[in-house]
């Protein structure tokens, strides 16, 4: 990818290394959260459902207990003599009874015709409740009526502080005397405020601050208990059949854009006291339900969180161990060749890989070092040659002196010089004089003698900076360097003289030889070497012509004959 390729490996290490971790604590993180919401949820729903459920079984053993009391009082053999008393008498008994259970707004007692005869406070006695449905159900059998707002004992007994109205539940058992005839109704209204005691003593405060509220339904759905909600039916007939079909359990629904989890229960009565089928719901905000699901939440997240950071960190030491080895080989190797203190690389630790990798790179180097200087000495030697060969090329065979060739570039550079720095030079041309007749007489092999020992006798007579060549058979040339006017002659004179008094043993003979000597001055109208080389031979042409056996210089007009020496 163009984008790695751009990056360090220690970034990229860094970032994989770092998303993974990241990944990998996210993973976790999702899936353990996942795992507790789940498992909260469930045991949320199960409180909920188990909150309803035990507030129902309260109501059902308390409704029970009051059923069972008011039964007790009706049918206790003792106390039929005080039913069919004076009604003073059962008045105290039915005031003692609500003393113990101050729960009982009225209590009071019917003669069959629906007359009250006898009543806590003295509340409707004379009148009548014969249409009272506790009354005529009384008059029959025991009964329970469900919660009712109360009708007769509305103006007499005082409302609760909240100003709600007075609402009942009916308890009423008929009473018979000793041979079983019906002598009366025994009715007890119990306050619903009994209900919102028994709610009290359930729920203690640390489950009110947690937001939980208990209402109970009427079996119509009806809120009876609930201030909230009270007269509403909140729930939908579909929800309350439910309700009635599953008997306990746990929803959620949203009321007011809140979401809200419900628990419900139904009552379904105690022993022979049959319920009245209320529902017992328990509600609470989810956000205060699955508040301990979100802390454990936060919780798990925040130390993945940390765990992550700990992981970049990680990523962050183990790029740094992989990447800076390699970092600085790479920094050593750039510098070879160009830092003259860096000839090699240096033993880098870390991985085993890296550990190889310095150990074979410096190996490479050590090798290539070999290499070079082997190269070095073969092109030294290989300078070495073509020097020694160039030099041959340049030598004559015969004299060991410079050949043409050789004295041409010589002749180049020294006019080169002429023209750039005005280095004045001459030319100096020799021939030896009659020297056919030296083959002819004494040999070929003579001549050669001869002409070498000629050469060596010019060599020692110039100066060092002076270049003697054989320019083909039994001439010369010499190039004389920084001479002048007054010098040219006398070198060209010692010349001649040089041949003149050398003497060459051949054979038991002593040959000599003279020569003549052609010079010329390098001057500005010269194109190149050649016309002061051309300049020179002509004056050579004129020593031979004059007579041979001396010297002439181009321009001096100067003559140096063997007399003048
Ligand atoms: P002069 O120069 O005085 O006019 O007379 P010369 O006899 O020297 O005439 P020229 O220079 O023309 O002749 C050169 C002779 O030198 C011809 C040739 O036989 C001889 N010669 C040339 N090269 C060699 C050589 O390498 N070895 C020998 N032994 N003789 C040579
Ligand atoms: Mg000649
Ligand atoms: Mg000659």
């Amino acid at each position: 990818m163009a984008i790695m390729r751009n990056l360090s490996l220690r970034r990229q290490i860094t970032i994989l290394v770092g998303l993974l971790c990241i990944a990998l604590v996210s993973a976790a993180a999702i899936g353990a959260s996942y795992v507790v919401q789940q498992r909260t949820r469930e045991i949320v729903m199960h409180d909920a459902a188990e909150t309803a459920a035990s507030m129902a079984a309260l109501l059902d053993r308390n409704m029970y207990e009051r059923f069972r009391e008011v039964q007790n009082l009706a049918e206790m053999t003792p106390l039929r003599e005080v039913w069919t008393g004076d009604s003073a008498t059962t008045r105290r008994l039915l005031e003692q009874f609500q003393n113990s259970l101050p729960d009982y707004a009225w209590l009071g007692f019917a003669t069959p015709d629906g007359t009250v005869r006898a009543a806590t406070r003295g509340m409707l006695e004379g009148q009548s409740v014969q249409e009272r449905p506790w009354f005529r159900e009384g008059l029959k059998a025991p009964m329970v009526g469900d919660v009712h707002e109360a009708k007769l004992l509305a103006s007499l007994v005082p409302s609760s502080a909240n100003g709600e109205p007075l609402r009942l539940i009916d308890i009423a058992m008929p009473v018979h005397d000793s041979k079983g005839e019906l002598i009366g109704v025994l009715g007890a209204h119990l306050s619903w405020n009994w209900a919102r005691e028994q709610r009290r003593v359930l729920f203690a405060l640390p489950e009110k601050k947690r937001g939980k509220s208990v209402w109970i339904l009427s079996s119509d759905g009806t809120v009876t208990l609930g201030r909230a909600a009270l007269g509403e039916k909140p729930f939908s007939p579909e929800e309350i059949e439910n309700m009635r079909r599953e008997q306990n359990g746990a929803f959620e629904d949203v009321t007011e854009n809140e979401a809200v989890l419900t628990g419900f229960a139904l009552t379904s009565g105690y022993r022979d006291y049959p319920g009245l089928g209320w529902i017992v719901i328990s509600r609470q905000p989810d956000k205060i339900a699955f508040a301990a699901a979100h802390g454990i939440v936060m919780t798990i997240l925040t130390i993945d969180g940390i765990v992550a950071c700990f992981g970049l960190i990680f990523a962050l030491i183990i790029a740094r161990g992989v990447a800076d080895p390699l970092r600085r080989i790479i920094e050593a190797a750039d510098s070879i060749g160009r830092d003259p203190n860096v000839t090699s690389l240096p033993r880098t630790g870390g991985s085993a890989e890296i550990v190889r990798l310095s150990a074979v790179l410096r190996s490479l180097l050590r090798r290539a070092g070999t290499a070079e200087q082997r190269i070095a000495e073969a092109s030294s030697q290989h300078e070495k040659d073509i020097t020694a060969l160039v030099k041959l090329a340049e030598t004559d065979a015969l004299s060991g002196l410079l050949n043409r060739r050789g004295f041409d570039s010589i002749g180049n550079e020294a006019f080169k010089d002429y023209r750039s720095r005005d280095e004045s030079f001459a030319i100096l041309m020799i021939d030896l004089d009659f020297f056919k007749s030296v083959n002819d007489t004494f040999g070929h092999g003579a001549g050669d003698d001869v002409i070498r020992t000629v050469g060596h006798a010019m060599k020692r007579a110039l100066r060092s900076t002076d270049r003697l060549a054989r320019f083909g058979g039994e001439e010369f040339i010499v190039l004389v360097r920084e001479a002048g006017r007054d010098e040219v002659p006398v070198i060209a004179q010692k010349l001649r003289r040089a041949i003149e008094s050398t003497s060459t043993l051949h054979q038991d003979k002593w040959l000599s030889v003279t020569a003549s000597v052609g010079g010329a001055i390098v001057r500005e109208s010269d194109r190149d070497v050649q016309d002061v080389i051309e300049r020179a031979d002509t004056a050579l042409y004129q020593a031979k012509a004059a007579g041979r056996n001396r010297a002439v210089i181009d321009e001096l007009q100067l003559q140096l004959a063997t007399s003048a020496a």
